[in-house]
């Protein structure tokens, strides 16, 4: 009381060693994935993870808008990150931000690294992402949308793309950082994982580590990446089984 604007600072690690919401250090958040969630869409995905909430729909291979970016040797890949207004506590300014659009040409630059483009000469690939409800990781949560989407729609590619943020909070590595963690850590750290080869298509980092701190970083990122890449498969399989029953008709 009285303390009215003042940002207080939550205790982000207790003495036990476990995060605000319960979690270890290594811990993700839960998750649920729904492939096949829109019926218009070629290929679609929802994501609820932790308290985000994640829409992704494909469309595609077909006609590229604007006609200007056609590729004659390879498809295009485009992807629009949208966060909904009401997706935040604080008022989001509606539309396209330059945040929005970093998030978009990151993700639609992953995915060129493991789609196989250049079966689709002259054609486009659009990935959309509607945040609903964000919680920190959202770029990570659209990501894994999105590659159940594709896969979902039939595009082949090499893999699919797991992906976690991975931070620094009151000193401490810590996997998959929800909103406070965030906020008041000392460095956020997103990756994406190609799991057949091991690759990084996705790195980014906010804040600052050492490099040993970098390190486990990644190990711990890569880890809670296979993690993610078994429920993403769970979801595909779960859908397969849903739309072809085992010797009767649907
Ligand atoms: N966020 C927000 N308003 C904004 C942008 C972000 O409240 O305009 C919150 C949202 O919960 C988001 C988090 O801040 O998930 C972290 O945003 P960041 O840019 O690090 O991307 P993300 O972690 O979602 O990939």
């Amino acid at each position: 009381m009285g303390n009215v604007g003042a940002t207080e600072v939550p205790v982000l690690l207790s003495p036990e060693g476990l995060r605000i919401d319960g979690r270890r250090l290594d811990e993700l958040r839960p998750i649920r994935i729904e492939a096949g969630a829109l019926h218009q869409a070629d290929g679609s995905a929802f994501v609820e993870w932790g308290a985000n909430k994640v829409m992704a729909a494909v469309y595609g291979p077909r006609e590229v808008h604007p006609r200007h970016l056609q590729q004659n040797n390879k498809a295009v890949i485009q992807c629009k990150y949208n966060m909904a207004a009401f997706s935040v506590d604080e008022r989001k300014r509606p539309g396209l931000d330059r945040r929005s659009q970093e998030i978009s040409k990151v993700i639609a630059e992953a995915f060129e690294s493991v789609v196989f483009a250049e079966e689709f000469p002259r054609t486009s690939i659009d990935i959309y992402i509607e945040v609903l409800q964000a919680n920190a990781g959202t770029r990570c949560a659209g990501l894994v949308a999105a590659s159940v989407a594709l896969a979902d729609a039939g595009i082949p590619m090499v893999d699919l793309l797991p992906a976690v943020a991975v931070g620094k909070i009151a000193g401490k590595i810590a996997l998959d950082l929800k909103k406070e963690e965030d906020n008041f850590g000392e460095a956020d750290l997103p990756m994406a994982l190609v799991p057949q080869s091991g690759r990084l298509v996705l790195l980014q980092m906010e804040g600052h580590m050492t490099p040993d701190e970098l390190a486990a970083s990644l190990d711990l990122g890569v880890r809670g990446c296979r993690e993610i890449y078994e429920k993403m498969k769970a979801a595909l399989r779960e859908r397969y089984a849903a739309t072809v029953p085992s010797g009767g008709t649907p």
